[in-house]
């Protein structure tokens, strides 16, 4: 399951992005927004291609928004020696998981590179007026 993010600006910009990856397309595609700082958009980048290559101008220049989350421990043997060193820190652990997803839009988890990604669904750096005023919302969700 895919996400198209809104992207918007108080300073007019406003853009489109996509997040994840369709059904047909998972494992081989993992779509995530990134910033160009050639062309000054905000873009689309599979970050399995070989080349981040800016779609719009064909730049190489360009940086994911947000970040890689950590991934939650599961079924590890890290996990199980935790979990039975101690049951709270677990629940902790756990909380301080939800806390940290709460205001993360384009959350997805890409399998092919086992990393989740995210971002803060505001605060980020505008391409166009360059202030951390852009907000990322989930438009539609795509399969
Ligand atoms: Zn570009
Ligand atoms: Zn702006």
């Amino acid at each position: 399951m895919g996400q198209e993010l809104q992207v918007i600006c108080d300073c007019g910009y406003s853009a489109k992005a996509l997040c994840g990856s369709s059904r047909r397309q998972y494992g081989h595609v993992f779509n995530y927004p990134h910033r160009c700082k050639s062309c000054d958009q905000v873009v689309t980048i599979d970050v399995l291609s070989s080349s981040h290559l800016c779609p719009s101008c064909g730049s190489h220049d360009v940086v994911a928004y947000g970040k890689s989350l950590p991934c939650k421990p599961r079924g590890t043997l890290f996990t199980k020696l935790f979990d039975s060193f101690s049951r709270k820190a677990v629940g902790d652990y756990n909380e301080a998981y939800s806390a940290l997803l709460r205001n993360i839009v384009g959350q997805g988890f890409c399998s092919a590179t086992n990393t989740m990604y995210g971002m803060p669904d505001q605060n980020q750096l505008c391409p166009s007026c360059k202030m951390v005023t852009l907000r990322f919302g989930i438009a539609t969700l795509y399969d």
